[in-house]
């Protein structure tokens, strides 16, 4: 899957937990403000898997940092789309946003900072803004990622453990829109299992179980296909519709929900 689609399954999947479900069903709510900010983090979570590959877009998203951060990434996780794309990397991953969240300071005027959550969110806005193409160079990528950190640290959703909740969304929506294609992930990683050859005349078996040892359901196909756009534009137009609505309470009080 593209970049900015997996960026923009992110924003909805967290519009989705904290917007919509609470207004439906009166689960995880968050304030408006929260959900603005939430989303913004949560976009940027669901690039994190692609920190595996030294030279992808998200590598050079804010360097030199990414690039050391993704050669690391890239060692440890055994690859591209392997260790960062498993249900393993997904339990890491929301290990260390635990570790992070609890990491807050106390701000004259401002009260209780989210330090942990701003200190990474710098590195996934960095990813966002490279994957939307509104980064520019890598001085422009660094301002715009400080400063819309510096926006989630004062802001952050108030609830207890929002930030593993939106990073575990993030890297589950991403590894769930790379299942999708036709390379699959490994998602049961590091355990390789390998098809048999023999399965390979059952055409329909060799396309969800790849002789990589990748899974796949491949319903979009190719990344970038017209599938993939068919199904992101409406995902996207739906992030975008709850991220504004619920910017427009923050700043105005006013709710369409009330
Ligand atoms: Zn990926």
């Amino acid at each position: 899957m593209m970049g900015g689609h997996h960026a923009a399954s992110g924003a909805a999947a967290w519009v989705a937990v904290a917007s919509t479900a609470p207004h439906a069903f009166g689960w995880y709510p968050v304030t408006p403000l929260g959900v603005v900010t939430g989303a913004l983090l949560t976009a940027g979570a669901a690039l994190l898997p692609d920190l595996d590959h030294h030279s992808g877009t998200i590598a050079h998203s804010l360097p030199p940092i990414t690039k050391i951060l993704a050669r690391m990434t890239e060692t440890v996780s055994g690859g591209h789309r392997r260790g960062t794309h498993s249900l393993l990397g997904l339990a890491v991953f929301v290990a260390l946003a635990t570790a992070l969240g609890r990491i807050t300071t106390d701000v004259p005027v401002f009260g209780s900072v989210a330090l942990g959550a701003g200190i990474l969110s710098v590195l996934l806005m960095g990813f966002a803004f490279k994957a939307l193409k509104i980064a520019g160079g890598p001085a422009r990528s660094w301002f715009l990622a400080l400063a819309f950190s510096a926006f989630i640290a004062v802001y952050a959703p108030e609830n207890n453990d929002w930030l593993p909740v939106a990073v575990g969304l993030g890297v589950a929506v991403h590894i769930v829109g790379d299942l999708l294609t036709h390379q699959g992930v490994m998602i049961l990683w590091p355990l390789r299992i390998k098809r048999p050859r023999s399965l390979v005349r059952f055409p329909v078996v060799s396309k969800l179980w790849r002789s990589s040892g990748a899974f796949s359901l491949p319903l979009i196909g190719a990344a970038g296909s017209w599938r993939e756009w068919a199904l992101m534009v409406p995902v996207t137009i739906y992030a975008i519709f709850g991220v504004t609505i619920d910017g427009m309470t923050a700043l105005t009080g006013w709710s369409p929900y009330s």
